[in-house]
């Protein structure tokens, strides 16, 4: 089910966690992936591991707050690939502080990455996405950006940003075939929360009510859902993958 044969995607933040395990899905299910992020020895393992499944791959070093360097990235992707299909915006960080402590850096940054880094993206993409008539664009955002957290307001109020950005693509794209959807992650065990303290852990698993912790093919596997032809009816969604953390 859910072939994406020959798509060409893009993922960003793909040399680890989330990113990583998107872009080893999108080449099991047959897609060209190109792997985003800073770390070219990162990358370099992602994109042997998807040939190790047969798949198809390569990587760009690319930092997502830069414009430039996205548009520089996106240019010589098409130059090789001619179009792309799939944008999984994925890049992410987070830098917590209570709000009074919070510096002007820590807002910056996580802002500039989270949302900026997504905005960046888009509009370099969808530009060859409208050509074509066609296209999936993917935005990670977070159930933080649905209710908020204390100590993370910078972080918030980026994950609510995205989709507030994905609604307002998806009305402007959808009159160009192009479906804009957002997934909400709740826990997931990745690089990201290994750094939470025990206390936090057991703290967060005693709030979902699946009992379990996410990982990171529970969020792959609805990226490959939102990627195919047969659910190209979904468009400006938020869906939330939290084992049942927060129920709309
Ligand atoms: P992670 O393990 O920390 O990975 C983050 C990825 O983002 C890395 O590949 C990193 O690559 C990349 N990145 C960061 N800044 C970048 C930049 N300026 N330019 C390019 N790439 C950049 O995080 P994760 O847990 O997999 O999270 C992935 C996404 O899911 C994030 O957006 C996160 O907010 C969201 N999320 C995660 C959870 C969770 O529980 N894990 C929950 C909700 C939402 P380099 O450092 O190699 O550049």
């Amino acid at each position: 089910m859910f072939n994406l044969n020959n798509k060409v995607a893009i993922v960003t933040g793909a040399s680890q966690g989330i990113g990583k395990e998107i872009s080893l899905s999108l080449a099991k299910k047959g897609a060209k992936v190109i792997c985003i992020s800073r770390n070219e020895e990162a990358l370099k393992s992602v994109v042997r591991d998807i040939k190790k499944l047969n798949g198809e791959g390569s990587y760009a070093i690319c930092d997502v707050t830069n414009i430039k360097n996205v548009q520089k990235t996106v240019e010589e992707i098409i130059l090789k690939h001619s179009r792309i299909d799939i944008l999984v915006n994925n890049a992410g960080i987070t830098q917590d502080s209570l709000l009074l402590r919070m510096s002007e850096q820590n807002w910056d940054s996580v802002i500039n990455t989270n949302l900026k880094g997504s905005f960046n993206f888009i509009k370099t993409v969808s530009k060859n996405m409208i050509k074509s008539k066609s296209g999936k664009i993917i935005n990670i955002s977070s159930i933080v950006g649905l209710t908020g957290n204390a100590g993370q307001a910078n972080y918030a109020a980026s994950k609510a940003g995205l989709i507030g950005l994905t609604k307002s693509a998806a009305k402007e794209l959808a009159v160009r075939n192009i479906q804009v959807n957002c997934l909400a992650p709740g826990y997931i065990s990745t690089e990201m929360t290994d750094k939470l303290s025990e206390g936090v852990k057991e703290n967060l698993l005693k709030q979902i009510p699946l009992n379990r912790i996410g990982n990171p093919d529970d969020i792959s596997n609805a990226v490959i859902f939102l990627c195919a032809n047969e659910t190209s009816y979904i468009t400006g969604q938020t869906i939330t993958i939290d084992g049942g953390m927060v129920m709309n």
